[in-house]
């Protein structure tokens, strides 16, 4: 929605409605932000491109970076030397904006049942509510928190090379962006289309550069829709109890309260998300990954023990690869080998060369999912590509 905020108006919004006018703007405006220098010193934005059009109060929150995702997904992505790679630019006439929403966006059976699901989770809840009235987006705001929550919801992103599903911006606060993926089996992990490594590796990408990064399957909505009703257990515990109690012991020596690890982390990938969404408070969600993993540690297998740096990437290698362990050193490294429930395979590092209180370790964890022609199609697989 562009508007004119001027009293009596600037006297030039009437030149963008020419579609060419307005692209040629975009584009204009595209260039300059690929431009500036404030991305080589890591700043969000800066005076030279976003800041002396910005609101004081939103200054905090303005970033080149989502103003960027917004241009690709209107002109269509651009490489790192703004060559366009794909043209995406659309122009249609309506007669008002009542006539575009959010399900006109929606590309695959999947997406729609998610977004059906997104409506019917969020009128359950009375501390939720979702807004998408007259626009093609939709707008999400949690109640129960501490202060309220917001998240502005749009369809089909552009992010860099890769276009995600969903994506949840954060409208309230420090700028958040949470990508959600819906995939089917089908097309991502059968012989027939394996796309895993692909996905693995945009995925990634994504989290590298910030995103926090749902995968959500067909089988995650059935299972949800089943528990919804009462008619099976919650889903989806990653190992077993002696272990989850594990994770809340350690969830509990990092501070936080014992109880609120399970509802989180062992249950539906869905549920995790909602959890997120409602309160993405950074140090307990760290503090969850880590109790997750360190759940697991009791039953896993040393591979390489008090090693450095150096002796930890071997061991990650040997980890990886199967091969035995080596002798342990005199570091403060730790790499073991544990597998999930579905039998997934882990590598866990464990780090305590800050010291070893809980809170002074570092975590780091690998899942492994074999994408050979040899595993795939099979039960087994399925399974641990779920998980
Ligand atoms: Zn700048």
């Amino acid at each position: 929605m562009v508007y004119d905020r001027l009293p009596g108006g600037t006297g030039y919004l009437h030149r963008l409605l020419d579609p060419a006018a307005f692209r040629a703007t975009l584009e204009d405006a595209r260039r300059a932000l690929l431009a500036c220098r404030c991305q080589d010193d890591g700043r969000r934005a800066c005076h030279r491109c976003l800041h002396r059009h910005t609101e004081e109060r939103f200054q905090d929150v303005v970033s080149r970076r989502a103003a960027l995702e917004i241009l690709a997904e209107l002109l269509g992505p651009v490489d790192e030397h703004g060559e366009l790679l794909d043209d995406r630019w659309q122009v249609t006439d309506l007669a008002y904006t009542g006539q575009i929403g959010l399900d006109r966006q929606v590309e695959s059976d999947l997406e729609a049942r998610f977004l059906a699901g997104l409506r019917t989770w969020i009128a359950d809840d009375p501390a939720a509510a979702f807004d998408e009235d007259g626009h093609d987006s939709g707008y999400l705001r949690f109640t129960d928190t501490t202060g309220a929550v917001r998240w502005w919801l749009t369809a089909q992103q552009e992010h860099g090379r890769t276009r995600s599903d969903f994506t949840f911006r954060r409208i309230d606060g420090p700028a958040e962006t949470v990508t959600v993926y819906l995939d089917g089996h089908r097309n991502h992990a059968t012989r027939d289309r394996n796309t895993l490594a692909a996905d693995a590796e945009k995925r990634g990408r994504l989290r590298a550069d910030g995103h926090t990064v749902f995968q959500i399957t067909w089988d995650d909505l059935d299972l949800l829709d089943k528990q919804r009703s009462g008619a099976v257990e919650p889903v989806w515990p990653p190992y077993q109890r002696t272990a989850q109690l594990n994770a809340a012991e350690t969830y509990a020596q990092l501070g936080s309260e014992r109880g609120r690890l399970a509802d989180a982390v062992f249950t539906n990938p869905i549920t995790t998300m909602l959890a997120y969404l409602r309160n993405p408070d950074g140090t307990e969600w760290a503090r969850r990954v880590v109790a997750a993993i360190a759940g697991l540690t009791p039953s896993a297998a040393p591979v390489a023990t008090a090693v450095d740096r150096a002796g930890a990437q071997r061991g990650v290698q040997s980890a990886l690869t199967g091969t035995a362990a080596g002798r342990p050193g005199s570091g403060a490294i730790h790499v073991l080998r544990a597998t999930d429930d579905s039998g997934l395979p882990l590598v866990l590092a464990i780090d305590a060369t800050r010291g070893t209180a809980p809170a002074d370790i570092a975590w780091s964890a690998l899942a492994v999912l074999d994408d050979t022609d040899g595993v795939l199609d099979t039960p087994e697989h399925t399974r641990r590509w779920r998980a």
